[in-house]
């Protein structure tokens, strides 16, 4: 079976399309733009505008890559929440005209859990404790007595949305997550900020205000080293507390900001530590991505669920713990 799946829930426009067999996940292609604000932070309706635009050459493109004729495409899937109005909309209409032009079945899929899925098919881990940073999301994810369930969260802002606002202000290009990694390998002082875990979620916005309170004082590269040590500390924190609340010996990344290699080092030795397996799909399923929406929606589908027309419209703040698991 193959689906064409579509994510736009926040600045990435992406297809995918996949084939299930059996349960192997075959990835025939995953095309994707991404909305970069030429300043300040995402306008939710420029985004949008900007995956009206790039959809055309990216479904072609899509189709193109995986080699198959439209027809053969047997199910639409799209990201359905949660995230931005505007962005969400869009991506839904165009998977509402391509189930109703083709003649398919449509079903709606939440972002966060297709992260989580992608990264299972990807790697091959089980039962994980999903550690998902994202721009706008960071949650600690992990399957418990019939659901997803969030054991740990941001209490203010996403990490990604950390990086990217303090590479704003001290004029690194957007996204600066990346740019933070390479500034931060130069950093040698680790300088004092606020760690903020409190029980099993974090905080981000107290650490973003004292880092810009150094900028006029301190080094880049030490602010970077010191951002990332702290935060990727505290999230090493939840996500080992949440494994041992769970019995989980399985810890798996996801999200664009799970493509830092010191993140991944770090959470690499808690697990080691820990005696447990650390897993990480490849960066393009880190990102946000349409082949990871595909996955899911097929893990949906086959299953049994079935969604009306008018049951697709979007949901803005879709919690992960909201959505009925039927394939696990
Ligand atoms: P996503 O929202 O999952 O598509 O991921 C986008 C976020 O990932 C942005 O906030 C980026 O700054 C961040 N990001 C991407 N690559 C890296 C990296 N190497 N280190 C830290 N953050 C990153
Ligand atoms: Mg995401």
């Amino acid at each position: 079976m193959i689906c064409l799946g579509i994510e736009g829930t926040a600045h990435t426009i992406g297809i995918g399309i996949v084939e299930k067999s059996g349960s192997k996940c075959n990835i025939l292609a995953n095309v994707s733009r991404m909305y970069k604000p030429e300043k300040g932070g995402i306008h939710p309706r420029e985004a949008a505008n900007h995956h009206v635009k790039h959809f055309p050459k990216i479904l072609l493109e899509s189709i193109e890559k995986a080699d198959i004729n439209i027809k053969d495409i047997d199910l639409i899937a799209f990201s359905i929440g949660p995230g931005l109005g505007p962005c969400l909309r869009t991506a839904a209409t165009a998977a509402r005209v391509l189930s109703l032009m083709l003649k398919k079945p449509i079903i709606g899929v939440n972002h966060c859990i297709a992260h989580l899925e992608i990264g299972r098919a990807l790697t091959g881990c089980i039962d994980p404790v999903l550690l998902y940073v994202s721009g706008g999301n960071t949650q600690v994810i992990a399957f418990m007595e019939g659901k997803y369930r969030v054991f740990g969260e941001t209490l203010d802002i996403g990490i990604g949305n950390c990086l990217d606002k303090f590479g704003r202000e001290v004029g690194l290009p957007f996204p600066a997550g990346p740019e933070i990694e390479k500034i931060a390998r130069k950093g040698k002082k680790y300088l004092s900020l606020p760690y903020s875990v409190k029980g099993m979620d974090v905080a981000f916005s107290g650490i973003l205000t004292a880092c810009l309170h150094l900028v006029k004082k301190e080094k880049l590269e030490d602010i970077c080293y010191s951002l990332q040590e702290t935060c990727f500390s505290m999230l090493a924190e939840v996500a080992e507390r949440a494994m041992a609340h769970t019995e989980k010996d399985e810890i798996l990344l996801g999200g664009g900001v799970a493509c830092n290699k010191r993140l991944q080092e770090i959470i690499r030795i808690m697990a080691t530590e820990r005696k447990a397996r650390f897993f990480c799909p490849p960066n393009e399923f880190l990102v946000d991505n349409g082949a990871m929406i595909a996955w899911t929606g097929l893990l949906m589908h086959e299953s049994g669920m079935k969604m009306k027309l008018e049951e697709t419209k979007v949901r803005q703040n879709y919690r992960t713990d909201e959505v009925e698991i039927t394939w696990r």
